[in-house]
């Protein structure tokens, strides 16, 4: 045996981006071995950061995330790796419908309509969602010119400039918003679905190319298509909710590998090359720290270090968020509820951004004979109260389901800072950053605020980070 001192890592910071990155860490380090001393921190007294799932009386709510999207594989990778395959559920696929709000009325999204562009121009030719100029502007689509050059819009410009404004305020600015708890007018195109920018490009016409992309995936789909996507559908999660992988991380961390209720203050570079990590009453040195932060806090931490980079580290803007779940005896809900949930668009003036119809998107998930709804809230809810914010969503569910009792259970959860909004020349921001931090051998970001804001994009992220510090202490 090597007399070899072992590699010490620190990470900072127990969402899922810091847990996948300290698992990495422990498997990178069987896989080559080398096993790294891993040490984690958070400031919260409970691990898994955003991702919570409240389970009382037989009610399962997703406090914060409630699906990854299968599209991007690595949160369900991770999940098999872990032997928790079994687990994976998808969505109740019978009732895969959703709604937007119209003048108070719910009202079936456009068979078709993906995110922000139709693939379909029949149901978007009969939807009530829309007036009759305004289905004749996205027609216009077809058949104007494409945008020149590479320079970034926001979503909502690209919406407006292709589709028209009836288009995005009716339908998109919603849909975006319920994804991003942010303004659509705000959020940079190229760093949230670069895919539009790409099929404008290709194709002149996104109408067109929605539509030549439904035909693909339905043609690939007969033909048994055989990516996750395929096995689990668009979404999926798992039977106890997405808090199961987090704790299955946490179960497996070694032994006072964790420490939480430990806030970060600092990390600096030592004379010798390592990094000291400092706290309340307490410094540790290590070869190499992953810093698996929300940006603001990771400019905070790095400040003392590299102002520059705390700077452009707190460019990355985050909204605050809510999600209120609020449960009735189905009796007192007129509406069917026969679909995933709704959005509403900003100009109806609710409080909320939309409402998953959680029993609906995935089984098991309420005792029979209850249904259980759960808002999400943006950056209105800030000054409200949890008692307001629970009477500002209970009046809006009442005037647009026809509720009629009193819920049997209520639930409110508050995210303050936790959801980034990209803003335009976001991508610029982030290789800057890149840049800067290729003269920190040791020191990784890794997290939300860099290139994709889903479960699975901070489990890549978390992933790649364990696997770039592995190669800094290996050399
Ligand atoms: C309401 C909501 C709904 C969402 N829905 C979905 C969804 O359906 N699907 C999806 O894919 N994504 C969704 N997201 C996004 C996704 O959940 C997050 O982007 C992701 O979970 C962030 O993980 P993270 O580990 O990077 O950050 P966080 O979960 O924010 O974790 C950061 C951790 O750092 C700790 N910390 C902070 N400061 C310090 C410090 N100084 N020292 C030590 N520790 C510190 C915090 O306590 C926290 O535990 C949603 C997000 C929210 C808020």
């Amino acid at each position: 045996m090597s007399d070899r001192r072992l590699p010490e890592v620190a990470v900072v910071g127990g969402g899922i981006t810091g847990l996948a990155a300290a698992h990495r860490l422990l498997e990178l380090g069987r896989e080559r071995e080398a096993s790294p001393q891993v040490k984690l921190f958070d400031a919260a007294q409970r691990l898994g950061g955003v991702i919570g799932t409240m389970n009382r009386d037989g009610f399962l709510m997703e406090e914060g995330p409630d699906s990854l999207i299968t599209e991007k594989p690595w949160a369900l990778q991770l999940i098999e790796r872990l032997g928790m395959g079994d687990r994976i559920v998808g969505t109740q696929d019978e009732h895969r419908r959703s709604f937007i709000v119209k003048k108070g009325r719910l009202y079936p999204t456009p068979e078709g309509f993906h995110l922000m562009a139709p693939a379909r121009l029949w149901p978007l030719v009969t939807t009530p969602l829309m007036s009759p100029l305004g289905k004749l502007r996205v027609g216009l689509d077809l058949v104007l010119p494409r945008r020149r050059g590479d320079s970034d819009e926001t979503l909502g410009q690209f919406v407006k400039r292709r589709l028209g404004r009836e288009a995005f305020e009716a339908m998109a600015q919603p849909m975006i918003s319920a994804i991003y708890g942010g303004d659509p007018m705000r959020l940079s195109l190229l760093a949230t679905f670069p895919r539009f920018r790409d099929l404008e490009r290709r194709h002149g016409s996104i109408v067109r190319a929605m539509w030549l992309a439904a035909r693909k995936s339905a043609a690939a789909g007969q033909a048994g298509g055989s990516a996750s996507g395929a096995r689990y559908g668009m979404f999926a999660s798992l039977g106890g909710g997405l808090q199961e992988l987090t704790d299955e991380l946490a179960r497996r961390l070694p032994a006072s590998c964790a420490r939480t209720g430990v806030s970060i203050k600092s990390v600096l570079r030592t004379r010798g090359g390592r990094w000291t990590v400092t706290w309340d009453g307490g410094k540790s040195d290590f070869d190499g720290v992953i810093i698996a932060l929300p940006a603001p806090r990771a400019a905070e931490v790095l400040r003392s270090l590299d102002d520059d980079m705390a700077r452009r580290l707190s460019f990355v803007r985050y909204g605050t968020s809510a999600t209120v779940g609020v449960a009735y005896r189905q009796e007192d809900v007129e509406h069917h509820l026969d679909g995933f949930g709704f959005v509403v668009p900003a100009r109806e003036g609710l409080t909320m951004l939309g409402c998953t119809f959680a029993h609906r998107k995935y089984a098991g998930r309420v005792p029979d004979g209850y249904v259980m709804l759960r808002a999400f809230h943006g950056d209105r809810s800030d000054p409200l109260s949890d008692d307001d914010l629970v009477d500002a969503t209970r009046r809006d569910l009442t005037r647009l389901l026809g509720i009629r009792g009193e819920p049997v259970l209520t639930h409110v959860t508050r995210y303050h800072e936790s959801l980034p909004q990209y803003g335009l020349g976001h991508l610029d921001l982030i290789d800057d950053i890149d840049q800067r931090m290729t003269g920190y051998s040791g020191l990784v970001l890794a997290g939300n605020a860099y290139r994709g804001i889903g479960v699975p994009d901070c489990v890549r992220s978390g992933e790649n980070a364990a696997a770039a510090i592995m190669d800094a202490v290996a050399s």
